[in-house]
Order: structure tokens, then C-alpha cells, then sequence
């Protein structure tokens, strides 16, 4: 056994391997050693294998998957290895194989992952230039996407895509394999890793991919999707397709789309910017309040991933947001609320296709799409009513037509399943009666036995006329019919002896044989009755899992569809008009997360603000007093972008939408401590990132540039990258400062204006605390003053404090006054003179290496030096 284990194990390397044995599955050696740390479960010693004793740990097979979990959120893999041959007739140890891998990118176990979010596969492959080519699989969505970047975009893509696994070629080279072990490193949403994986150079081979990919979208030609010339994106998708297949064990006959992404076709989100705006974690890492768990109403999980999706890319192109929009309006009549009604309770289609493609669906699953496909019908006609022929057709008519299943699909499950199975086939119990005409009959054995013995025991009575005749059954001995020995000779000469007791004899008879036979392999033959109609059912329903696909994804689509219409009416949100013109023009904006806090926690009402940007007006400078609520109006700005151009109503009165290719925001202090980058650090790196990446159709939030370093460090360069954001970026800014020298700034530049976030001194009654009301409302013009002393009292620092700053205040700000020189902030750096040009420089110009011999290249040296 140990030789057999010991050649499997050879297969998976890095891999831990459950090797199946009876009731357990058992780890050996090393794999049991870490096992037994990860889980904390007890290592045991037994026998001797190559002269050292065999080190082993085991779990139950039957709560395998709790183990499974925690390995995998551990990052670790696992191959399921089981016993394949029949135990019965197996000489030496039973036949075992890994019938499938688990790991943390191609899960596909509903129990192993959350209904909200996909485990994503990625491969990255780098060109013979500077570009890498991408592709990714989530194994249960079952679409391929295809990608080439350039090199410096990893970090971007991965964060986007957030991967369970990266696989990465082993003849990598080392500057490459150090970049994206980093990139690996960075924290995805929801506190998942990324794990990154070595895989064999052979696996990732151009010519392979891209016949790979036609054989799985069984296409003569890629260039359908556009795809045919990105051969990185082939070479990574031949070892994505590899790797997948050999986790599960098979092909993946469910894949059948492709898309290919091209980062121009997508709203840049960066990660900053996810993180920033709280998308779909807070700046805490938790999972709400985000935008996300604020629109995510849906009622399964299957639209709970499309809303993700759909609110984390949102496409340049206004067609997809258009439609989405046209979809929203029709569903706030009542249609909605009657589709959500009977979406209610639905089932994963989309996961448990996936599932019956690979031959792991459970018998539960498909009483549910069973159920779900019958609903989806409902669902079509609930559709069809509302389109009266003749409408324009829409969204909501596609999706209509997507949703009618598969013929006959939902009455074959109906008709082979028990409507409440057992969890596992091999339990039995699954197959509904009536189905089988042979299951029908095992069964009735089993139940009707009694029944039959008591008839049998009349009939062998009366025939007999032995009144004490009796039909019985032991486990030895099986069937029997005893009779007294006062009684032997009246036994017909059917009768065959089977057992002579003291005072009885035991016959057996032809027809109790014959039932004998029947009744004791009856519960074991319908077990495996069972399992092969279960499996028979999984074939046929293989050459539907198409149109299962097609099904899943409009139930998905109009879940999302329904929450973004329910949202919009529970939240009071209006829809968006997108123009040709570059404009972000609001009226009665709110931030929706700040604002349903505010409902829930103090009762208090969000104070909405109007926002009029456009090609005159880029830029807004943003002043007022901390608290006042700079940064929320910020956030609420791009909030409404992005759900604009996702395709959803937006918390706003009205909104007015110009072409938007990216939205980057530098917000807050973050310490990258991890990295060894300071607060400064982190703070110039992102800012250097927005000046190179925006363009003018890019919305950028910078929040208090240049706090983190000494006053006229900051103010400098907080001055010199607005200004380069508004004379050679042109996008559009919000920029919030503390720095009252900036509200200078739009004097100098034409299409930069002041607005500041009101608050007045006194009173006490809105705002709380005395000293300081903060009204929340964005004014034109600069804040007159800053109220950081007055916010530090409210916060409790001791009055002794608040009095010295005061004091301090006052000379500074009279010292200020008195010095105030006349410095231009935003002035570009003046030119050196042609004359100016220091002598080293012309000496260097004049110097031709070439034609240097070494003495003179030394002497050089000294003039050089000297000319310093
Ligand atoms: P700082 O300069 O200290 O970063 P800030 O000006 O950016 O402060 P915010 O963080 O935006 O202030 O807002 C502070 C708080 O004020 C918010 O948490 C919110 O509770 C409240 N607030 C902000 N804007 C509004 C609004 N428009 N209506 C109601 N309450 C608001």
C-alpha cells in the first residue's frame, strides 16, 4: 500500500494528498506533518516504510469538507485521492486515483466557497516584448477571458480579476518572478490571497493555446471575439486550460465563451479607488457598509456575482449602462417586485451547471434547478406579458427569450428525483418511485417483505396442513420454513432440507430461494441501480448545459436587474442622462452609504449638494473645516459616476454624465509598512501614479495633498500637482486642502474654482458641541477660516492644550501676515539661460568617449572635477 501511496504521491509533489482508506482519508509523512499543524489534528506513527516508521494523520471522510475549508483558505491544495477498484475482488491493495484536486482558484464546492463571490484561476505569461498576456477561468461561471498588458498593469488586472490562484511559468526569469510574487502579495477583496503557483514551462505554448481554445468554443476561428492575434494571451490560456483540467479531473465541456478585455474598454478602477470609494470593503476590511452591500438586494447568489461585476467593470461604451438603465425603468412598474417574488428561493443554475458538467452535482442541487427551471419558465411569462409585441425590443425582451429552459429538462428532474433526496447517492434514496420500473421492484423487495413472507407462511399452511408451520429468516442462515419433527412427513417433496435443529427441521423451497435470492442482493442492487440512473441522468443532461448556461446567466442578470430597480425606489435615486460632452453635472447628489448610516444610526438627514463640472470648469477646490464633510462629498461624486456608468439610478436628484475613462482618487494616510514605504512615501507614490495615468476624461479625487511632510514642502507640491492636473492633465479634479494658500489658485487658472463645505460658529444645535456647527453644505468661494482648533476641542483634547494652540495661532497667523512675500505657487520652473550653461555641461557635450585613449580619460576626469 505504501508503494501504491507512494507513486501517487509522486504525481502531486507540492499537493497534499488524501489518500482514501475505508472511513478516512490519511495523510503520510511530510503532508501529515503539516496537516497536523494547519488543522490540529493528532499525528500517529505505524509500521515501518523504507526502515522509518510511517508518520500518518487522517480525518473522517464524511466531514472531509470542514477540513477542506480551512486548507484552502490556508492556500493550500488538495488532491482527493479515492479507492476506484472494487474492494471485493481486489488482490493486494485497492485501486486508488486522484479523482480531482482542490485548490483554492478552481473550487467548485458550494460548501468550500462564498455564493457571493468566484474563485478565480489567473495565468500570466510575458511576451518576447514588454507585454504580458493574461487569461482567466472561474471554473462555475465557466468564461474565459483573454488579456495582454503591459508589464507595470499587473498589479492593476490581478487586483480587479482577485485570483485564488496566479500560475506563472517556471522558465520564468528571476525580475519577473519577484514582480509578481509581489503583486501576489498584495490583499484582494474580502481578505482572500492569492496564491501563485509554478507550473511546468511546456504548459504554456502558444500554438497549443490557441487550438485549445477553439477546441473548448468548438470554433474554427478565433477572430469572432477578436482574439486571434493575442498569442501571450494564447500561451497563458493553454496553461490555464491544462492546469483546470487536471483539478478536475476532465475537461471542462461547460466553458464555452470567451471574452477578451482590453483595458480601453473598461472605467480604470484602481485598486486605491476600490478601496477609497469602500466598493465592496470598508477602508476596516469588512464586507459592509460598502456600495456594494448597500445595492446588493438580490435573491441569489448568482446576481449577487453579476452585480459585483457589472459595478466593479463598468464599460466606457454607454450601450451596456443604456440598456441596463432602459431594463431598470420598466421593472420599477410593479414587474420587479412580481419577478422578485418568484426568483425568491431559486437556485444557483449557474454554479450547479457548472457542477452537473463536471459530474460533482448532488442529488439536492438538481431538485433545485429542477425547481429554479420551472420558475425561470414563470419568469419568461411574467416577461412576455409586460413586452407587449411590438415594443421596442430591450434588454428585459433578450432576456425573456434567454430564460425559457431546455425542453423537457425541468420534467426529467421532476420525474427522476425525489423532491426531498438524500445528500450523497451513495446513501440511495435519490431516484424518485415511479421513475424505474426495475428501481420500483428492488424497493418493493425490501418493503414487501414481510407482507410476502406472512402470505407465503398461509399459503405453505394451508397446502401443507401443518398449522404450525413457520416462515423465518436468520442472518446465518438466511430464509428457512421450519417445521416440527412431530410434523417432518407431511413436508411436500419440494421441501429441501437446509437445517436439522433438536426439535425442528428447516426447509427451504424453489420460490424461497428464488426470493431469498432477490430480497438479500435487492437493497444492495438498488443501490448501484441507483447510482446508475443518477449517472444516466448526468448524461442527459450533459447536451443541455448550454442552454443551462444560457438560463443561469439572464436569472443572474435579471436578479441584478431587480435589486438596482428595488434600490432605486427604496432610496429615492433618479436616473442618469449620458451626454457627448465632457460634463459631471449633479444636482442633490448624496453619498447613499453615508446616508442610509445616518437614517439608521442618528435619524439625521443627508444634507445633498449640487456638483457642476465641464469643460470650463475642470476643477474644484475644496476648503473647510475638518469634519465639515470635504471627503464625503468627494466620495459621493464618484460614487454616482460609477453607478451612473454601471448602469444604475443614482442617489441624486439629476445627474448629467460626460464620456469617463477612469476614476482615480488619493485619499487619506495609509502607512505601507509591509513595503517600508512611509506615509509620505505611499502619499507621493500615488500621486505620481494619477499624474501619469489620468487623462482628461479621468475624474480625480486628491484629498489633502501633501500633509504628510513640513508645511512649505506640501504647500509646494500640493500647488505644483494641481496645477499640473489643470494646465497638462485637464481632467476633472476635486481637490480638498487644508492649505488656505491654494484658494488662491483659481485666480490664476481659469477653469479651477473655490467651493468650501459650510460651517458656523456658535450656536450648537446641528453639528453637536458648541463652537462649531457643521452645515455640510458645498458653497462657492473659499471656507473664510479653519476650525482645526475648534474640531480638537470637540474630539476632548484638554482645554489647557486647546488654550496654548490658540495662543499660538494668533502670532503665527499675525507673523504670517507681516512676512507674507509675494511666492507664485503654480508658476512653472523658470528656464536656464543659453548663456547660463555651466562650463562642466559644455565640457561634457564636447567629450567623444570613443576616441579616448585611457590617460586622456583620466586627465578628463581631473578637469571635470575641477571645473565643479
Ligand atoms: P477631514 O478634513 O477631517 O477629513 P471632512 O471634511 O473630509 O473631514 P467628512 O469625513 O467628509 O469630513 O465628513 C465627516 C462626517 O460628517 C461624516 O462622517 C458624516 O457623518 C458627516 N457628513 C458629511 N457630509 C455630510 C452631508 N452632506 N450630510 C450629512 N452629514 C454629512
Amino acid at each position: 500500500m505504501m508503494q501504491q501511496y507512494l507513486a501517487i504521491k509522486a504525481g502531486y509533489p507540492h499537493t497534499l494528498v488524501f489518500y482514501r482508506m475505508g472511513d478516512f482519508y490519511e495523510l503520510f509523512f511530510a503532508d501529515a506533518e503539516k496537516a497536523a499543524r494547519l488543522l490540529d489534528i493528532t499525528l500517529t506513527q505505524r509500521g515501518q516504510s523504507g526502515g522509518a516508521p510511517v508518520v500518518m494523520a487522517g480525518v473522517p471522510f464524511h466531514s472531509v469538507d470542514t477540513y477542506l475549508a480551512r486548507l484552502i483558505k490556508l492556500g493550500e491544495s488538495v488532491a482527493l485521492c479515492e479507492q476506484v477498484g472494487d474492494v471485493a475482488t481486489a488482490k493486494g491493495p485497492v485501486e486508488r486515483k486522484v479523482v480531482r484536486v482542490v485548490t483554492p482558484g478552481t473550487l467548485t464546492d458550494t460548501e468550500l466557497m462564498s455564493d457571493k463571490s468566484e474563485a478565480v484561476l489567473m495565468v500570466v505569461h510575458p511576451g518576447e516584448r514588454t507585454g504580458l498576456g493574461l487569461a482567466w477561468l472561474s471554473v462555475t461561471q465557466g468564461i474565459l477571458f483573454l488579456a495582454q498588458c503591459a508589464s507595470g498593469e499587473l498589479g492593476d488586472w490581478v487586483a480587479r480579476v482577485a485570483p485564488g490562484e496566479l500560475l506563472y511559468s517556471a522558465d520564468a526569469s528571476p525580475t519577473f518572478e519577484k514582480s509578481l510574487l509581489a503583486v501576489a502579495e498584495q490583499p484582494v477583496a474580502g481578505g482572500a490571497r492569492t496564491v501563485a503557483v509554478v507550473r511546468p514551462a511546456w504548459a504554456f505554448d502558444a500554438t497549443l493555446g490557441a487550438r485549445k481554445l477553439l477546441a473548448q468554443l468548438q470554433a474554427a476561428s478565433l477572430s469572432a471575439w477578436d482574439a486571434q492575434d493575442l498569442g501571450d494571451a494564447h500561451a497563458a490560456a493553454a496553461a490555464l486550460l491544462e492546469y483546470a483540467e487536471h483539478t478536475q479531473g476532465r475537461a471542462l465541456t461547460h466553458v464555452r465563451s470567451l471574452r477578451v478585455e482590453r483595458s480601453d474598454a473598461l472605467i480604470n478602477l484602481p485598486p486605491n479607488t476600490r478601496r477609497n470609494l469602500e466598493l465592496t470593503q470598508t477602508l476596516r476590511g469588512e464586507t459592509q457598509p460598502t456600495l456594494l452591500s448597500l445595492i446588493d438586494t438580490c435573491t441569489t447568489g448568482m446576481g449577487s456575482r453579476q452585480l459585483r461585476n457589472w459595478l466593479l467593470e463598468p464599460s466606457r461604451d454607454r450601450a451596456e449602462a443604456r440598456a441596463r438603465l432602459a431594463a431598470i425603468k420598466d421593472l420599477r412598474e410593479g414587474l420587479g417586485e412580481r419577478l422578485r417574488g418568484a426568483l425568491k428561493g431559486s437556485s444557483d443554475v449557474e454554479r450547479i451547471t457548472a457542477r452537473t458538467a463536471l459530474r460533482q452535482v448532488r442529488p439536492r442541487e438538481l431538485v433545485g434547478l429542477g425547481l429554479t427551471l420551472a420558475r425561470a419558465r414563470q419568469l419568461a411569462d411574467l416577461l412576455q406579458a409586460k413586452s407587449p409585441a411590438g415594443a421596442a425590443p430591450g434588454l428585459l425582451t433578450s432576456l425573456c427569450a434567454d430564460l425559457v429552459p431546455p425542453e423537457g429538462c425541468a420534467a426529467l428532474l421532476q420525474a427522476a428525483l425525489r423532491p426531498e433526496p438524500a445528500a450523497l447517492v451513495r446513501d440511495g434514496g435519490v431516484i424518485a418511485d415511479g421513475f424505474d420500473a426495475d428501481l420500483d421492484e428492488l424497493r418493493a423487495i425490501q418493503t414487501n417483505c414481510d407482507d410476502f413472507l406472512i402470505a407465503l407462511e398461509g399459503r405453505e399452511r394451508e397446502r401443507t396442513g401443518i398449522a404450525n408451520l413457520r416462515v423465518q429468516f436468520n442472518k446465518v442462515h438466511g430464509f428457512y420454513i421450519e417445521v416440527t419433527q412431530g410434523q417432518v412427513d407431511k413436508v411436500p417433496d419440494d421441501y429441501r432440507r437446509r437445517q436439522t435443529l433438536k426439535n425442528a427441521e428447516r426447509f427451504i423451497t424453489p420460490e424461497l430461494k428464488a426470493f431469498e435470492d432477490k430480497a438479500l442482493s435487492a437493497q444492495e442492487r438498488a443501490l448501484s441501480r441507483e447510482k446508475l440512473l443518477y449517472e444516466s441522468l448526468l448524461d442527459q443532461l450533459q447536451p443541455h448545459i448550454p442552454e443551462l448556461t444560457r438560463v443561469a446567466r439572464a436569472i443572474a442578470a435579471l436578479d441584478a436587474l431587480c435589486a438596482l430597480a428595488e434600490r432605486s425606489l427604496t432610496l429615492n435615486w433618479s436616473e442618469p442622462l449620458f451626454a457627448a460632452e465632457p460634463c459631471i453635472e449633479i444636482r442633490g447628489g448624496r453619498h447613499p452609504v453615508v446616508e442610509a448610516r445616518l437614517n439608521q444610526t442618528s435619524g439625521g438627514s443627508f444634507i445633498a449638494n449640487d456638483t457642476v463640472l465641464g469643460a470650463k470648469q475642470r476643477m474644484q477646490v475644496i476648503t473647510g473645516p475638518n469634519m465639515g464633510g470635504k471627503s464625503t462629498y468627494m466620495r459621493q461624486v464618484a460614487v454616482i459616476v460609477l453607478l451612473a456608468s454601471m448602469g444604475s439610478y443614482v442617489p441624486a436628484e439629476a445627474c448629467r454624465l460626460g464620456p469617463i475613462d477612469a476614476i482615480h482618487t488619493r485619499i487619506g494616510a495609509a502607512d505601507d509598512l509591509a513595503n517600508a514605504q512611509s506615509t509620505f512615501m505611499v502619499e507621493m507614490t500615488e500621486a505620481a501614479q494619477i499624474l501619469h495615468a489620468a487623462t482628461p476624461q479621468s475624474l480625480v479625487l486628491m484629498d489633502e495633498i501633501g500633509r504628510g511632510t513640513s508645511t512649505f514642502d506640501g504647500l509646494a507640491l500640493a500647488g505644483g500637482i494641481a496645477a499640473h492636473l489643470h494646465d497638462k492633465v485637464r481632467c476633472f479634479t476635486l481637490f480638498a486642502t487644508h492649505y488656505f494658500e491654494l484658494t488662491e489658485f483659481p485666480a490664476q487658472h481659469h477653469a479651477a474654482l473655490n467651493v468650501h463645505v459650510s460651517a458656523v460658529e456658535g450656536g450648537g444645535q446641528r453639528g453637536g458641541g458648541g463652537g462649531i456647527v457643521f452645515l455640510h453644505q458645498i458653497e462657492p468661494g473659499p471656507a473664510s477660516r479653519s476650525y482645526g482648533i475648534q474640531v480638537a476641542r470637540l474630539a476632548g483634547v484638554p482645554s489647557a492644550v486647546v488654550q496654548q494652540a490658540r495662543a499660538a495661532l494668533a502670532a503665527l497667523e499675525s507673523q504670517s501676515e507681516q512676512h507674507r512675500s509675494q511666492v507664485d505657487l503654480f508658476a512653472p520652473p523658470p528656464e536656464l539661460p543659453e548663456a547660463e550653461t555651466p562650463p562642466v555641461v559644455t565640457a561634457l557635450t564636447a567629450i567623444d568617449p570613443d576616441s579616448l585613449s585611457p590617460k586622456e580619460a583620466l586627465d578628463l576626469i581631473y578637469q571635470l572635477k575641477k571645473l565643479m
